[in-house]
């Protein structure tokens, strides 16, 4: 999946005053491959990052999925996002519905399948994640860590072209950030291409292919991440690293 960006901006109005998310951002990205959006807070990288799976829509500029504009109304928007997996910080479970039903949740209701496949399909996927014996579980009876695993396994169920994740362990504890980092490493190693919003910068060096470098609403750098690490061009980019590193 090709995904392109062009002279994207995105302003938001808080306090009566607009806030500027993102400048003229252009780039173009090819999966698959492993993508992290890195930056300082505030510098735009969950906004990108909605822009991307269809969930935002930019005020300028124009988004391109393989070649074609990314379609504006609702229900081409929708087809569209059946497309991807999205993970947030926040898992958004259904607090009243077992784990195994969240997970078959999107199955049923956006993809179609019937009840009975879905609910193996589920089981398949939540085995796999290590969460066999979580199937009946409700949210509350569950970890951080095993309801970010119950999140991702929701996901990938169907299969998604791109998997998105914005902070996925930054509510988690340190041990629960560890079993989540090593599912999102263990998910590379099975070649699923993915963007990554984190702050785990060490967690980015290692498993990341691309990086893009987001900084006061603009994408600074975007490129191979061995060589971004190596000799980071802009002046924000070293401060940052800098920074990160620096312990
Ligand atoms: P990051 O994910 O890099 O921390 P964001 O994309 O969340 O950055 O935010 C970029 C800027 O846009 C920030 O100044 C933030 O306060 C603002 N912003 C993002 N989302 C909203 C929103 N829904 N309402 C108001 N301001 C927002
Ligand atoms: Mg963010």
């Amino acid at each position: 999946m090709k995904l392109e960006l062009r002279s994207v901006s995105k302003s938001f109005f808080s306090g009566g005053r607009p806030q500027k998310a993102l400048m003229d951002v252009s780039f173009d990205t090819d999966f698959p491959h492993v993508l992290a959006l890195i930056g300082p807070s505030g510098g735009g990288k969950s906004t990108l990052l909605r822009i991307l799976a269809g969930l935002t829509s930019p005020d300028s500029g124009e988004v391109m999925i393989d070649g074609a504009f990314l379609p504006k109304a609702e229900r081409e928007l929708r087809a569209y996002r059946s497309r991807l997996g999205v993970v947030f910080q926040a898992y958004n479970l259904f607090p009243h519905m077992t784990a195994l039903a969240n997970v078959m949740l999107p199955l049923v209701q956006v993809h179609g399948i019937p009840e009975a496949e879905a609910r193996g399909r589920a089981l398949q996927i939540m085995e796999r994640l290590g969460l066999a014996d979580h199937a009946d579980k409700h949210p509350l009876q569950l970890s951080g860590g095993q309801s970010q695993r119950v999140a991702i396994a929701r996901a990938l169920a169907p299969k998604p072209e791109l998997l998105l994740f914005d902070e996925p362990t930054s509510a988690l504890d340190p041990e629960m950030t560890a079993e989540v980092l090593k599912l999102i490493a263990e998910l590379k190693e099975s070649h699923t291409p993915m963007i990554l919003v984190t702050h785990e910068i060490g967690f980015a060096r290692k498993i990341a292919d691309r990086i893009a470098f987001l900084a006061e609403g603009r994408v600074l750098e975007e490129g191979v991440a061995a060589e971004f690490f190596a000799d980071p061009r802009s002046e924000e980019a070293r401060r940052f690293l800098a920074k990160v590193l620096a312990y």
